[in-house]
Formats: structure tokens, sequence, C-alpha cells
């Protein structure tokens, strides 16, 4: 569904709506509990039979502010904040699939989520099939198993930037009746709206560019609200049965389109507890009030970078899909025709060694495990994020040994290519 306003003024103003005499600016919360003046009033939150704050691990006012308004950024139903990104991704699988159950998963996505995935996950009993986000349709359909609970793929993948093709997922997913889940972290909904192409549930870590001032950790799951869950009944029983823990609602029956995200609120969040804190949450949106202004540094600043590293003999290949020539670039102009993001990768004809020396000789780029800021950040994959990861599973998520992923910041263009040519010239 496209918002009713834009979304520059949505990243400014959805949310927060205060009423006469109510604070300009978001209150902070900052209370575990909520008082009722009746014990059965207390008693109608806990049967869900009315909505209500009671205790800071489900919900909290200001976490749920801000939850609505990545709602209304991505064009969801409704939204939650989670305590990280990894909480987000987590949530999003658990919340539909128990041991025994399998998904299938781009190998294309960040180190720690595909960690999380075929390590942690699997050890829990639920597996992962990882494949090639390019591939045709019919190999990414062979993947499927009886017991294949969901789809999962970044937008953009990190580090490599590859761009998904969402319209061709969805159809994958939807032809064999699971829900297709994204991680829209690297454009955010400024730059990309996976639900209006066919995605059903969209996550974020809410690290990067959201909050964007690299000041506090947190993540977004957001429910589209399309996927029917009731017409594969058998298969997301989860959501359309009985919960014993909870008196026996069905989620579907009592929720409708936000089946998915109240479920993984009252039983996830309750039993698991990976809640945002209401000062984290004020400090995204604080971040989120000027996303949009950013993203359109970020992506100018970027392209800046991409076509000198691209001009540059000492360079061996550089991926950014704002490039003209880069092979994600006419997937990037259909979905995200605003920009794609600030994050580049590169590689030094040099090799691997070459790679880590110039990111040493860089002065404003600071090398930090962290992207989408909006100072210069610099990392060697091979060395850092992905270190965990095998040479084929590191080919497989894109993750040559000598590529340098440069997250550019919102400083001067002009200065950040001056630091990138004080780096070659000390390399020699
Ligand atoms: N998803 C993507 C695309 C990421 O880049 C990251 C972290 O870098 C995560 C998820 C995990 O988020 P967090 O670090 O907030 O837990």
């Amino acid at each position: 569904m496209k918002p009713k306003q834009n979304i520059d003024t949505l990243c400014v103003q959805a949310g927060w709506a205060p009423k006469k005499g109510e604070p300009r600016i978001l209150p902070i919360y900052q209370s575990t509990t909520f008082k009722y003046e009746t014990s059965d009033q207390m008693a109608r939150l806990f049967d869900l039979q009315e909505s209500g704050y009671f205790y800071s691990r489900l919900q909290n006012p200001t976490v749920d502010v801000i939850a609505s308004k990545i709602a209304a950024l991505e064009g969801g139903v409704a939204a939650m904040l989670t305590s990280s990104g990894q909480a987000a991704s987590l949530y999003s699988i658990i919340n539909i699939c128990s041991a025994g159950d399998h998904f299938v998963c781009s190998s294309a996505i960040y180190g720690g989520t595909f960690n999380l995935f075929a390590v942690t996950l699997k050890r829990l009993g639920i597996e992962v099939t990882f494949i090639d986000q390019d591939a045709p349709e019919e190999e990414i359909a062979g993947a499927f198993r009886p017991r294949t609970k969901a789809l999962f793929a970044e937008t953009i993948a990190n580090p490599a930037v590859n761009i998904l093709d969402i319209e061709k997922f969805a159809r994958v997913a939807h032809s064999h009746g699971v829900p297709l889940i994204v991680d829209n972290t690297f454009p955010t909904p400024v730059n990309c709206r996976p639900i209006e192409w066919g995605a059903d549930i969209v996550i974020h870590s809410t690290t990067k560019y959201m909050d964007g001032h690299a000041a506090t950790i947190g993540g977004a799951i957001v429910d589209g609200g399309n996927f029917d869950w009731s017409a594969y009944g058998d298969r997301f029983a989860c959501l359309t049965r009985p919960d014993e823990s909870y008196h026996g609602i069905s989620y579907t029956e009592s929720f409708g389109r936000s089946a998915y995200i109240t479920k993984a609120v009252v039983q996830l969040m309750r039993d698991l507890g990976s809640s945002q804190s209401p000062m984290s949450a004020f400090l995204i949106n604080l971040g989120l009030e000027t996303l949009h202004l950013r993203m359109a540094r970020h992506c100018e600043n970027a392209l800046r970078v991409a076509e000198y590293l691209a001009a540059n003999d000492r360079v061996a290949w550089v991926n950014y899909p704002g490039l003209k020539g880069d092979r994600y670039h006419e997937l990037a102009l259909k979905y995200m025709p605003s920009g794609t993001c600030g994050v580049l990768t590169f590689g030094l004809k040099g090799g691997r060694g070459e790679s880590i020396r110039f990111i040493d000789a860089l002065e404003l780029a600071s090398i930090v495990t962290h992207v989408a800021d909006i100072r210069t950040s610099v990392l060697h994959p091979a060395s850092h994020t992905h270190r965990q990861l095998t040479d084929d599973q590191l080919t497989a998520a894109g993750v040559s040994p000598d590529l340098i992923r440069f997250s550019v910041g919102i400083e001067s263009a002009d200065d950040i290519i001056t630091d990138l040519e004080r780096g070659f010239s000390k390399i020699g």
C-alpha cells in the first residue's frame, strides 16, 4: 500500500502525534511498568482482550511510536522494535519455524545473519538451504521442501551490494505458499519499499542508516499484512490454531492482518525478551527524522567515490549498483530509482595484502565494524566480519579476499576522495 504522505514527511512527522498540551517531541517513557485501577483491567490485558501497556519487555509507548513510524515508512500494517538487528532476524524466522522446519535463504547475506541461520538455528533443529539469489526461479524453487516455511534475502546484500530481484523472490515464495522475508537495512524505506514489490515481512538493523549516527544498536520487524496465513492453515498452525499460552486464541482469528507481528510481540518478546529500550528508541527517532536527507547525500557521495575508484588504475574492480555498467545497475534502477545506499566494495590489483595496507593508510575513513554511519567507514570483511567463513562460504557470500567494504559518509565528497588519494600515494 502506497503511503498517503511522501516519505520525507513520514520521516519527520510519522509516529508521534501530540494532542493538546502534550510535548511536541516524543517523550521517553522510562518506566518498566504501567498502573491500572482494578485487577480486572489488568487481567483483560493478559488475555489480549484489550490492548494497553503493562510491562516494557512486551510494549512501551516510546518504543511503540517508533515501531509505528517504521511501519508507516515501509507501508506495513504494524511493526515491532527489537534490541538488535540480529534479534529481528532471529524472531522473523522462529516466529513461524520450529524444530524440524526449513527455510530457503540467499547466500549473499550479512555474515552475522549467515552464522545465526547456518549454525545457531541448525542447533535448534531449524534447517536452512542457501541459494544463489541470481539463479533462475526454477533453481531457487528446487531448494524448497515440504517443511519449508519462508524465503529470506537482503534487498542490498552486505557486503557484496548485490541487488535482490524482489519480484522474482516474491513469486517463488508465494508459489510455494510461504512468505518472503527481506532485510531492507541498506536501502532503507527511503530508497526501497519491498512490501510494494511483494515482500511480506521486512526486517531492519536500525543500527545502520535509520540511527545513522552509530549511537545505538537496534532492530525492527515490519508486517506487510498481505500474506494469507489461513490459506495454509496447517503449515502455519502456530498462527492459525489456538495458542495455549494465551488461553487458546488464534492469532489469525483475533488479529487478522497483524497476526504475525502480534504473535512476535506477545509470544516471542514475552518469552525471549530482546526488547528495545525507550532511550534507544528515542535516539533511533532522531536518526529517522533526517533519514531522507542523509540517504540522498550518502548516495550522491558514494556515486562520486565509485566513479573515482572505477577510473583509478590501481583498482581491480568496483561494485556499486548506482554505477552505470554495474551488473546490478538495471535492478537498482527498477527497485531503487532514487539511489541505493552509501556502501560500495572494491578490490586492489595488489590483492589481499595491498587492500589491507591501503585501509591502514587512510585517515578520514575509520576502520570500524560498522557501515551506514554519517562518518566514512572502512573494513576488510575477510579479516573481520566474515573471518569465521570458509573460502567456499566467502565466495558464496560474494566476499573475495581483496574486498574492501567502504561505507561513504556525508562529509564532503572531495575530502573523502582526497583521503583515498592519500591512501594510494602512501602504499607507493
Ligand atoms: N542485517 C544487516 C544487513 C546487517 O548489516 C547487520 C549488521 O551489520 C544486521 C542485520 C545485524 O544487525 P545488528 O548489528 O543491529 O544486530
